[in-house]
């Protein structure tokens, strides 16, 4: 390919067809939801080990050069153990002049015999079949599905999902699958979760075509049937040892619920169950929650029997006369809102004739708004628009609906949404109540967009089943009027949260655990970053989220792992150190994770000793494997978050990686490594999603450290990956002041504990493949150990049955998870959308940025499955499909030119920045590492971030002014008008600030005035702008002022923290600038004129 940009051959054959994402909607019976030892138990058994030794579970993904460990069929606690106080380890190096090991009951019992040990999951996964459609472009072969992750190609079926193999969702229509993958965890019966197989639901089309391979002899029975669901702990919920067909069937959730209302364990274990069920029938008369007055955002009373509103659970009686909330008008006046009482109305065009434009982008060359670029409205009466959800949470691709797969396929445009499901918000209704209401048949939550037929029933806008309003429903909270269900807030708000009843819960909800784990080899101590992560640690300890039942923990390790413990009472921490790598163990398991609130003072002592107990450390080795095989044990009963801080690329034990990147190779589309060289991580990860574990990775190193192995402990367990490339304490500030902010950021963002969420669409839709860090457990049920308020998710969607006599469609999500307070919470977001008949409805409702962010989703997955420069010929052909059915199929006059319409004006620039994007451009010297994290961030940001990375804004910002300005709580906040990314745009009397997301240059022209240098940067002139500046210096001068006001305003827009660099034509970090520069022309890449003419070319073959 000699012109990076374009595909070698022009043709339209190898487009983004392939549905190879992550996680095909199959079906499989994967339940594995947390363990059901006591939660509060600090009972930390050896035996819940996990033993890497044995055969992995996914021998079909092995790559033949991965030797795993030969079957270690006996457990060896051989481990060296010392023990010895802080103050007289002398520090890593010196092992032979530690204390003797400590005779300890603990330690004793450790050796004291064969302890059951945890086998490692079990995988099935029958041979891959072929996708019947799941493909969002019509007209070519479907290779079998592939997922995204990061595997050997020729395995098609490796997964990050375990689809349902019997259990089709009827809402969402998922009758097209017929290729069944299944994830089986099984486990030793004492620590176990249930396995859990669904039974056939006779109604669907495809039966089961997975057999079930029991990993080892405690693994699950076989085929037909769900296995039965052992536990230690004692079982009350009457279902757990009963078959339990899938979620989504309403036969199985009426009374499929449990109540964990006292403190003893639950054992059975589906969550596909809890967020599937929970749905009562007749009324709960007891509201369980005695925390349910705390809340985020403005909440409603809770309304117990009796349509009483008091803050207390249980009580009854007459109102109370003092109402917390809003009180609003009490007639009963209004008119309903819902699908039935649409109109034809729904077709009156609600788009600005500007909108309805064609135009040729050859003629036409500055379509770049000069404001943020707003997402297109849905095309829908005002009434229900008004009631949408927020497009920042929930984007559908095209804002109009085609009804039938046909059209759609004509459209040659992916049909998928993108969420961002637990952003933070401002505000958030949230509602407690003692029900909650859903569809009986399919489990919506009802929404602004069911119709109520009557005050006593509503027809569910999902399956069009017709429902009973329960009896409270009828009260409305807000007005305090009985008798007007349609005005609830759970009906006057797309996006709402709810206080989940223990029906939801499995167990009691967890209690915020977190563990650190510290790279402390003379790598990691020569970066420095160990002394800022406990400082920052020290700074925000009380800001963790969290109550009186955190737990906190730190693990280090080099070529030992070293344990802390802070048990309640010590003088000092003390610490444990493992040299037996090769069988990992867990001394002291009691006082490793401790109450944070009881042991504070342990906590920080240790936080402060830390940093200097390596200084002198000469142990060059990683054994991260073996860390992570031990932080997952010490938080498989409680899960929670792990926190690994690691410099280099890990080489003792398993999980041992070796340098596979050629620094040669860095330019080239071809023979890049992108796919694991292991599946340890991977294996592991999987391990701790299904203990309700989540592993964030904090890579700090210059060296290459296969991101595309270590990242799997992240991406499969809900995790998150920060990468920090040549992070140095001394060397780099500005990865240090990244660090700094980021890790304050990290520490006390919102987090939600074993979460899942679901999509739901209505049916004749059907949702295949999800993108995202997360593991599927069914059909459409992600696992996601723990959520956080920055990441982002996308799927994709198809067209099953048609939607002919259909006017609307919703989809909804729904995520359950546990707060950081214990409480159990439903976070719900439906959004409504048009259906249309022709292609050119289709087109004018495109989303071009939910578009180029579903594409670059798909594209990360083609570089994975197929090559880089395959990804990249896709990207393209995706252009020139659809734009050719634009004018083939809508144009009736073949005009010259590119014609397109308006909502796809920017489409060709959106994809030829994706080609210069890290992830997928060629040409230039992209280390494997930051090409990798690039694709992590494609797949985990919010569309609003990564559209910011891929197509950077550009401002000039010499001569900022209050014209226009944003004020935000007395601050005012220039807003310069959008540049287009070329060199034309500048001017060397000016200064210009690209912001790129994660990074910012101010690139300052020659020729700059005296006035910004002298006001702004605080230098006498252009030569004396240092080299490196990195910062802006505050000044007493209004221009200072606006800059400063203007950058902050933007870095507060995000949840990382971008660099600024201030740049001069001298500086080397100038081609970085330039890079960026999506409509210029590079070495390696087309300019943006050159790409249109390219596509112009194809277009009117
Ligand atoms: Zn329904």
């Amino acid at each position: 390919m000699s012109q990076p940009g374009v595909p070698s051959s022009g043709g339209a054959s190898t487009g983004l067809q392939v549905q190879n994402g992550a996680a095909s909607s199959l079906g499989s019976p994967y339940v594995n939801g947390p363990v059901q030892n006591a939660l509060m138990s600090s009972q930390v058994s050896v035996s819940q080990g996990y033993n890497s030794q044995l055969p992995g579970p996914y021998p079909h993904l092995m790559p033949a050069k991965t030797s795993l460990n030969p079957v270690s069929a006996q457990n060896n606690y051989g481990g060296s153990q010392t023990v010895c106080t802080l103050s007289n380890y002398q520090g890593p190096g010196q092992t032979l002049n530690r204390p003797p090991m400590v005779s300890n009951p603990v330690t004793t019992s450790l050796h004291s015999g064969p302890v059951p040990r945890m086998p490692p999951p079990t995988s099935q996964i029958p041979a891959a079949t072929s996708m019947p459609s799941g493909s969002f472009l019509a007209g070519v072969n479907l290779p079998p599905p592939l997922n995204w992750q990061y595997s050997s190609p020729s395995t098609g079926s490796q997964t990050n999902h375990c689809p349902h193999p019997s259990s089709q969702p009827s809402i969402s229509g998922n009758t097209n699958v017929t290729t069944n993958h299944q994830h089986v965890f099984s486990g030793d019966p004492s620590l176990q979760n249930s396995c859990l197989k669904s039974g056939s639901v006779p109604s669907l089309v495809n039966p089961p075509a997975t057999t079930f391979q029991p990993g080892t002899p405690l693994g699950p029975p076989p085929v037909k049937g769900p296995p039965p669901v052992r536990a230690l702990a004692p079982q009350k919920s009457s279902h757990s040892a009963v078959l339990q067909p899938s979620f989504n069937s309403a036969i199985n959730q009426e009374g499929g619920t449990s109540n964990t209302s006292n403190e003893s364990m639950v054992v059975h274990n589906s969550y596909d169950e809890i967020e599937g069920g929970g749905f009562l029938a007749t009324p709960q008369l007891t509201n369980k929650n005695p925390k349910m007055g705390r809340n985020v955002g403005y909440s409603y009373p809770s309304l117990p029997p009796g349509y009483q509103n008091t803050p207390l659970p249980g009580t009854t009686g007459m109102p109370p006369s003092s109402l917390n909330y809003p009180s609003g008008p009490l007639a009963f006046n209004q008119t309903p809102v819902g699908a039935n009482h649409l109109t034809a109305s729904v077709h009156g065009l609600s788009l600005h004739p500007e909108g309805l434009r064609v135009i040729n982008l050859l003629q036409e060359r500055s379509m770049l708004p000069t404001t943020p670029l707003q997402p297109p409205v849905p095309n829908l009466h005002e009434d229900i628009q008004k009631l949408n959800c927020n497009p920042e949470l929930f984007r559908c691709t095209l804002t109009s609906i085609p009804q039938t797969q046909a059209l759609l396929n004509k459209a040659k445009l992916p049909l998928g949404l993108l969420l961002h499901p637990f952003k933070d918000l401002v505000q958030l209704p949230v509602v407690t109540s003692s029900t909650i209401v859903r569809c009986r048949s399919c489990r919506t939550y009802i929404n602004p967009f069911v119709s109520f037929l009557d005050q006593r029933r509503w027809k569910c806008n999902l399956c069009y089943r017709v429902n009973d309003v329960p009896e409270e429903f009828m009260y409305n909270p807000l007005t305090r009027v009985y008798g007007e269900p349609h005005r609830r807030p759970e009906v006057q708000n797309a996006t709402i949260e709810f206080m989940a009843p223990s029906e939801y819960m499995l167990r009691p909800p967890q209690p915020p655990v977190y563990l650190f784990v510290f790279d402390v080899s003379h790598n990691a101590v020569e970066t420095g970053y160990l002394n800022l992560v406990c400082q920052s640690l020290l700074d925000n300890l009380d800001l963790l989220p969290g109550n009186t039942r955190t737990k906190i923990g730190f693990i280090t390790f080099d070529s030992t792992i070293h344990f802390y413990s802070l048990q309640e009472g010590l003088s000092q921490p003390q610490m444990l150190i493992v040299s037996d790598i090769e069988d990992v163990f867990i001394p002291m398991p009691e006082n490793l994770l401790v109450n944070l609130n009881e042991s504070k003072e342990l906590v920080q002592d240790l936080l402060k000793t830390l940093p200097q107990m390596f200084t002198k450390t000469l142990e060059t080795q990683s054994a991260l494997g073996p860390a992570l095989q031990a932080a997952f044990k010490l938080m498989s009963p409680t899960g929670g978050r792990i926190s690994v801080f690691q410099t280099q690329l890990p080489n003792l034990g398993v999980g041992a990686l070796k340098p596979r990147e050629e620094p040669n190779q860095r330019s080239s589309a071809k023979e890049i490594h992108l796919t694991p060289s292991t599946d340890f991580y991977k294996k592991l990860a999987l391990d701790c999603s299904g203990q309700q574990v989540a592993v964030d990775l904090f890579l700090l190193s210059g060296q290459y450290s296969d991101l595309a192995s270590l990242g799997c402990i992240s991406r499969y367990s809900a995790g998150s990956v920060y990468y920090y490339p040549s992070y140095h304490h001394q060397h780099n500030p500005v990865q240090v002041q990244k660090l700094q902010k980021e890790l304050h950021r990290y520490l006390t963002r919102k987090i939600g504990f074993e979460a899942v969420m679901r999509i739901r669409c209505t049916k004749g839709l059907s949702i295949h493949t999800f993108h995202g860090n997360f593991f599927v457990r069914s059909t459409d049920l992600l696992s996601l150990p723990n959520v956080n308020p920055d990441a982002g998710y996308a799927v994709q969607m198809s067209v099953e049955e048609n939607l002919t006599d259909t006017q609307l469609v919703s989809f909804q999500s729904a995520l359950l998870y546990t707060s950081s307070k214990g409480e159990r919470r439903i976070r719900v977001h439906t959004l409504c959308l048009p259906v249309v008949s022709t292609l050119n409805e289709v087109f004018l409702g495109a989303d071009v940025q939910a578009i180029s962010g579903l594409l670059a989703n798909m594209a990360v997955d083609r570089c994975i499955t197929a090559s880089l420069s395959d990804a990249r010929d896709a990207l393209v052909n995706a252009v020139i499909d659809s734009l050719s059915a634009y004018r083939s199929l809508v144009l009736s006059n073949q005009q010259p030119g590119l014609m397109v319409p308006f909502s796809l004006r920017l489409f060709p620039l959106f994809v030829l920045a994706l080609l210069k994007q890290k992830s997928f451009q060629t040409g230039t010297n992209t280390r494997l590492d930051e090409r990798i994290f690039a694709m992590c961030q494609v797949k985990n940001q919010p569309l609003v971030y990564f559209m910011l990375t891929t197509h950077p804004s550009l401002y000039r910002v010499d001569n900022l002014s209050d014209e226009g300005a944003l004020n935000i709580n007395d601050r005012t906040i220039p807003q310069p008008p959008i540049l287009q990314l070329s060199v034309e745009k500048l001017s060397r009397d000016g200064a210009f600030l690209m912001d790129a997301g994660s990074v910012m240059m101010l690139w300052v022209g020659k020729n700059c005035g005296q006035n910004f240098l002298n006001h702004v940067l605080g230098v006498q002139n252009y030569a004396s702008i240092p080299q490196t500046m990195t910062d802006l210096p505050e000044l007493d001068t209004a221009e200072s002022a606006r800059t400063i006001a203007f950058i902050s305003w933007l870095r507060e827009q995000r949840p990382f923290f971008p660099i600024l660099y201030v740049i001069r034509d001298e500086s080397p970090i100038k081609a970085n600038f330039l890079q960026n520069m999506v409509e210029d022309r590079t070495e390696s890449a087309l300019s943006y004129y050159e790409f249109l003419l390219h596509i112009q070319q194809q277009v009117n073959k």
